[in-house]
């Protein structure tokens, strides 16, 4: 969706198969590597506002759209939007809603280039405290699409129980595809995007990682929340109820097969053990040991008091017998926070041992196979070894989908490749 030529490929896409309804765009994105996405030059309008400063960023945000316009040959009265566009961010004044605008501007475009009518979503996706509201944006979005047999819809944003513009966390327009195919009953939701899919490993780690054919909704989400950035990794809650498959596809290579995502029941794991692999940097991690700690009724509720009233979210809590580990992601935590929320836990529990680790990278190892082959943690921890690395922490998910390492940071790439090999260029152990 970058730039004229780009949207009439999607244009082109969308058009070239009858049964593909509805289409719901992002901002348009970067054309080259140093380039901005609108959606960046948004928030920087936003904060020029706040400064009082004159809107620079929206004066290039104008100049994106006048140029696709232009381009496209389109008749749409852009500058009439614009301009509207304009003293809305002015009267509104709300972060959310000016960086909503990349992705009603684009729609617009788009429903003028299509021929088809433009739905704002501002009326069909509804925000309640702060989160998605499924049932009733369900029934909004179906209501708003009802008798349309084509429609464009702007991705990214809905609106909450007042009326305001609120917007998905950044990449959420993967959220509201979701969203439309739920909300209509569709047979398949596409993504299209600039990659075929999902790759085994991150390409930028590992040269050349095998690519990713079928993948279950459960991986998808471990991968994602790993840090695989293809898809927002909310998206599948919409469509997993449904059993509405979600294809990946890459809008520069649509000969490419891409990756499917299918829901978890029904899904025959490949014969590999291990599906995919992801990792993020910058988690710091509180270990907790008391024997014994097993028959103190109340014990983990005193701990998760102390994190509660912190305001801190953890997002892995492994345990053993006697330890109990969480993990924060660093992002969260303010300058000497981690030291206080560890003076707090030795009081309201006193245990043996309370220490903490900081710059910690975790690694997570998904595949449904990994339970049918007897060993993937052997050869797991066997690689990492091999590679000289230490394991600072572990987590298998009871579901054996799933076994995250927690590393240094600076052993991040090294472990990364090690894992990579050992699963996807050695041939399996006999
Ligand atoms: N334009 C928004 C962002 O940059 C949403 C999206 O691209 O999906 O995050
Ligand atoms: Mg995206």
């Amino acid at each position: 969706m970058s730039d004229g030529t780009n949207i009439r490929r999607v244009a082109d896409l969308f058009d070239s198969d009858p049964e593909r309804r509805y289409l719901v765009v992002s901002a348009p994105g970067k054309r080259f590597g140093a380039d901005a996405k609108i959606t960046d030059l948004l928030y920087e309008t936003h904060r020029a506002l706040l400064d009082g400063k004159p809107l620079v960023a929206f004066q290039k945000v104008k100049e994106r759209f006048l140029g696709i316009v232009h381009e496209l040959g389109l008749s749409l009265d852009i500058e009439g939007v614009l301009e509207e566009t304009e003293r809305e961010i002015l009267r509104v004044r709300s972060e959310e809603f000016t960086a909503s605008r990349g992705e009603y501007l684009a729609a617009r475009v788009m429903a003028a280039l299509l021929g088809i009518p433009f739905i704002d979503a501002k009326g069909a996706v509804r925000f309640q405290g702060g989160r998605l509201d499924s049932e009733q944006t369900f029934s909004l979005m179906a209501a708003a699409l009802k008798g349309k047999k084509r429609a464009v819809i702007a991705g990214f944003y809905g609106a909450d129980e007042e009326g305001n513009v609120h917007t998905f966390s950044r990449g959420g327009s993967d959220v509201s595809g979701a969203i439309v195919a739920r909300a209509v009953g569709a047979d398949l939701y596409e993504n299209w995007t600039d990659v075929s899919g999902f790759f085994a490993c991150d390409p930028r780690i590992v040269d050349s990682p095998a690519h990713i054919g079928v993948l279950s909704y459960r991986e998808l989400r471990e991968l994602s929340y790993m840090g695989a950035n293809v898809l927002h990794s909310e998206s599948i809650f919409p469509v997993r109820e449904a059993n509405i498959p979600i294809l990946i596809k890459n809008t520069f290579r649509p000969e490419d097969a891409g990756t499917r995502i299918v829901p978890t029941a029904g899904y025959i794991p490949a014969a590999r053990p291990v599906t995919g692999i992801a990792g993020k940097k910058n988690f710091a991690v509180i270990f907790i040991e008391k024997s014994l700690m097993n028959s103190e009724i109340g014990f983990a509720r005193r701990i998760l008091s102390v994190l509660e009233k912190h305001g801190i979210s953890f997002e892995h809590m492994p345990s053993g017998i006697d330890t109990i580990s969480f993990v924060i992601d660093e992002a969260e935590l303010k300058e000497g926070m981690l030291e206080q929320i560890k003076r707090e836990i030795c009081e309201a529990v006193s245990p043996d041992q309370c220490k903490t680790l900081t710059d910690i990278a975790l690694i997570a190892v998904v595949g449904h196979g990994m339970s049918k082959n007897v060993g993937t943690s052997a050869r797991l921890f066997d690689a990492i070894a091999r590679a000289g690395v230490n394991v600072r922490m572990i987590d298998q998910g009871s579901s054996e989908l799933n076994i995250i390492v927690g590393v240094d940071n600076e052993n991040y790439e090294r472990t990364m490749r090690a894992v990579y090999d050992e699963f996807f260029r050695r041939p399996a152990h006999p």
